[in-house]
């Protein structure tokens, strides 16, 4: 979709060095090659769209089985005092090489694309002193799970999460990478370590030496100034210590990212909560956990196993978070060593951390699985809401499925050996942090966009189901909207997934006729007190589902409003819920308040965000109502718009709507959309 949406630039080429990935797509089944080959003959003309549009607008294509972006991004693009933007919450992960790296939904990422800039609101900063040095079995996973249950998932809400303190030279890059992965379960901004040389190594291992240069002569601007380490409560909002000599390994979940325990504690609760206690499948790496020095730790537990005739009691999933590491593994051992105690290693993408395991034995069924990933939500993983995901190490979660279960406690529990005579798995051994004889690159899946790719043909079949090219919105015309009908008034929280639900529609995400067909299918509508359901004004057709009245009213020419409730689109950054309003003929959306992504989302689709200056006029809006927004002409940064409504018994009353538009935004509504203003700007 920033594809589709940056294409309505009218722009030639992109503006900024731009990259696209495809990991989300490809179902763990079988086994890396099969898996793959499916989903190439599955998504194919998905992918053939995405290489086909990076060629034409200049942007590097890496091939499905490349890699998972947030791996590839730091072994290829991350470096220290870079900004980035990324359309996946886990971009976060580039702050392990120091680079501000921030996740945005598509409408932010195809603006910057175009050459629009980019807004974010300005952060709070939680500054995080690591202290001491890991040891034994702890990991750097364990310093964000310990962050998470210290801070939960909110605490990191519009903040930076800056880590300082001499603990954080005793990190790898790719280790500071995975605690930086998971700011995002915290809801962070962003996350970022200052500059040292474990960053100046990674970057010489992925053929980067010329940066490290750089880096040194600008080490000033890449970590904190001295005051700010000696009195770091002047400079921070809040500040989090661990000592890493200290940290216990932790096991968090399952079901939430922060519900988080030591392992000594573990078992005592797994009998407490009654969790189950066999642990039936062990899944490492992602793009969370995936370096080669997780998997040389992993190697080393599965050695000392396989040293005394010992398998994995559960299953062993694992997947590389590149091409470059799956090879390098391959190459060096690691993947035989997990291969011979049952490992089956999946595609280089995101599979069973999305959803996109096919799993269907453990449909229905109550289960506990251990993993090296990041976000432990039900379902997420196979889709069965009964699936227990524990997020730990990588190492802990492979001694954990040799061990079979919750209760295993490798630093404590010995396991029994093929001869009958129990053995103690031993911290695994430092491993190092890139490759000693370097990377092996494996096979090239990149594609080189092309000087000039003027005369490249985008492919979208327009008989698809799948993909639709987007025509501009067209401006506004001027008038006040007059007599508008109200699609559907929003009761309690209103998410942007209650406005756009995922699941089964997010195969349409690329064709956005097909996906409106869910809009507002996860609303609770206050008028009928359905979800979803509402009634067609025009016709007086009885209920009926909220896209089809939209559709109906839009056939008509007819444009509508819809009212929201408080904190109106929270919830992921979503651009489908502002697109599909906006494609079937919303004039303004009107709410108590707005969450601010969803809020900027609408005004780049050329809608008006408005809110109620007496929150208690929320109330008066009936089923039934006209509305009129009046004086449009004159809409101005800080002023009211008035809104005239016409109830049925012929009463009429006005109300004041206030807005946060500024002369620019004010500017993309007359335009129809962002995108068309800057096209208006750039034809001037
Ligand atoms: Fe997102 Fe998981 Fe893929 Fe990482 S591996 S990008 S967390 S889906």
């Amino acid at each position: 979709m920033a594809i589709l949406q940056f294409m309505q630039s009218g722009r030639d080429r992109v503006a900024v060095p731009t990259t696209v990935h495809c990991d989300h797509l490809v179902q763990a089944r079988v086994g890396a090659d099969s898996d793959l080959q499916d989903a190439l003959n599955e998504s194919n003309e998905v992918y053939q769209f995405l290489e086909s549009s990076s060629r034409r607008y200049g942007m590097g294509f890496w091939r499905p089985g490349s890699g998972i972006i947030h791996q590839v991004v730091l072994e290829k693009y991350a470096f220290p005092g870079s900004l980035i933007i990324g359309t996946d919450s886990h971009t976060v992960n580039g702050g392990g090489l120091g680079s501000l790296a921030i996740g945005v939904g598509g409408a932010d990422a195809a603006d910057v694309m175009a050459g629009l800039p980019w807004e974010v609101r300005y952060p709070r900063i939680i500054g995080v002193k690591l202290t001491g040095s890991m040891s034994g079995w702890t990991a750097p996973k364990d310093v964000i799970i310990k962050l998470a249950y210290e801070l939960t998932v909110s605490g990191g809400t519009n903040a930076i999460i800056e880590y300082f303190g001499p603990g954080t030279a005793s990190i790898s890059a790719t280790g500071k990478g995975t605690i930086c992965n998971m700011g995002a379960e915290l809801g962070a901004t962003g996350d970022v370590f200052p500059y040292d040389e474990r960053m100046a190594t990674y970057l010489r291992a992925t053929g980067r030496g010329d940066l490290v240069a750089i880096a040194e002569e600008y080490v000033h601007l890449l970590q904190s100034d001295p005051e700010v380490e000696q009195q770091p409560e002047q400079f921070y909002d809040q500040i989090v210590e661990i000592d890493l000599s200290t940290l216990e390994p932790h096991v968090t979940g399952p079901h939430s990212p922060d519900r988080a325990r030591p392992i000594s504690e573990l078992a005592a609760e797994v009998q407490r909560e009654g969790f189950p206690e066999r642990v039936s499948v062990a899944l490492v790496g992602s793009c969370t956990n995936s370096s080669y020095e997780d998997m040389e730790r992993c190697a080393d537990v599965a050695r000392q196993a396989a040293a005394r005739g010992v398998s994995a009691a559960s299953g062993l999933l694992v997947t590389p978070g590149s091409e470059q590491v799956r090879a390098t593994i391959e190459r060096d051992g690691q993947q035989a060593a997990l291969e011979a105690i049952g490992a089956t290693v999946l595609a280089n993408a995101c599979g069973p951390c999305i959803g996109q395991w096919n799993r269907p034995e453990a449909r229905g069924t109550e289960n506990s699985i251990v993993t090296s990933y990041n976000r432990n939500f039900p379902s997420r993983n196979d889709g069965n809401a009964g699936t227990m995901n524990f997020i730990a190490s990588p190492e802990l979660a492979v001694a954990m499925g040799l061990g079979g279960s919750l209760a295993f406690n490798p630093l404590t529990d010995p396991l029994v050996d093929a001869n009958g005579n129990e053995f103690m798995l031993q911290p695994p051994t430092a491993a190092p942090e890139v490759p000693p004889t370097g990377f092996d690159p494996g096979v090239d899946m990149y594609v080189e966009p092309p000087e000039d790719g003027s005369d490249v043909d985008v492919r979208v079949d327009p008989s698809s189901n799948r993909l639709q090219v987007l025509d501009p919105w067209a401006p506004w015309d001027g008038n006040d909207f007059e007599d508008v009908p109200i699609l559907v008034k929003t009761e309690g929280k209103t998410t942007t997934d209650s406005i756009s639900p995922a699941g089964p529609w997010l195969r349409f995400r690329g064709h956005l006729n097909n996906l409106s067909d869910n809009m507002f299918l996860g609303a609770n509508n206050a008028y009928t007190d359905e979800t979803g359901t509402g009634k067609n004004q025009l016709s007086g057709e009885e209920i009926m589902p909220i896209p089809e009245i939209a559709r109906a009213y839009s056939a008509q020419g007819i444009r509508w409003v819809a009212i929201g409730d408080e904190n109106y689109g929270e919830g992921s950054s979503r651009e489908h819920a502002a697109l599909s309003p906006r494609m079937l003929g919303a004039a303004a959306i009107i709410t108590r308040s707005f969450a601010r992504i969803h809020e900027s989302n609408l005004k780049k689709q050329g809608l008006l965000p408005l809110t109620f200056e007496d929150p208690s006029d929320w109330d008066r809006i009936l089923e039934d109502d006209r509305m009129s927004l009046v004086g449009l002409s004159d809409l101005t940064p800080g002023q009211p718009v008035q809104a005239v409504l016409k109830h049925a018994d012929g009463s009429e009353e006005t109300l004041n709507l206030r807005h946060t538009l500024n002369d620019p935004q004010i500017a993309w509504f007359r335009a129809g959309s962002a995108m068309n203003h800057m096209k208006n700007l750039e034809g001037a």
